[in-house]
């Protein structure tokens, strides 16, 4: 019987030594996000109180702008309160496109979350993010006047679908 026991202490301790291993040569590096329930976003990238300035899919931006507005934004009601908090845990990316002026990205395995418009930026490409990390500040970058008129951010939403990211209403996953 004191052979089992032995062989059963040898065995954890191979586990164990094996797990440290793996672990100090990077092999659970942003594995966290994948135990968060579908990683799926949750409340506001502005901590404390907004304004929606336009909804997802609203007749008022088609109107001025003529293309289908595929995300929400939101404006502050506090000036002072200017940065952006992640939505979701994942990977984080730097960004820029023509409309949405300088963004940042973040990933994880069900959804990503698409912040434009920023200002300044507080990650690097590649960083695992954390839910409810300052990830930005807000700002007015992009083409003015007809992607962006003021101080705001549009904050957008893609889910994975069956291995399609498909562009979803950021409002229900704000309540
Ligand atoms: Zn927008």
């Amino acid at each position: 019987m004191g052979n089992i026991k032995y062989i059963i202490a040898v065995y954890f301790v191979i586990v164990i030594v094996t797990m440290i291993l793996l672990y100090s040569l990077g092999y659970f590096k942003n594995i966290s996000y994948i135990f968060l329930p579908n990683g799926r976003p949750n409340g506001s990238p502005i901590h404390g109180s907004y304004i929606v300035t336009a909804y997802f899919h609203d007749p008022r931006y088609f109107k001025i702008f003529h293309h289908q507005h595929e995300g929400i934004d939101l404006v502050p009601k506090n000036a002072s309160n200017t940065f952006l908090y992640s939505t979701i845990n994942g990977i984080g990316y730097n960004n820029y496109d023509v409309c949405g002026g300088n963004s940042v990205i973040i990933k994880n395995l069900n959804y990503i979350i698409y912040l434009g418009h920023i200002k300044v930026s507080y990650i690097h490409s590649g960083d695992e993010i954390h839910y409810g990390e300052k990830v930005a500040q807000i700002g007015e970058t992009g083409m003015f006047g007809v992607c962006v008129t003021g101080v705001h951010v549009h904050y957008q939403i893609y889910k994975n679908e069956d291995n399609n990211w498909v562009i979803v209403n950021p409002y229900p996953y704000m309540l």
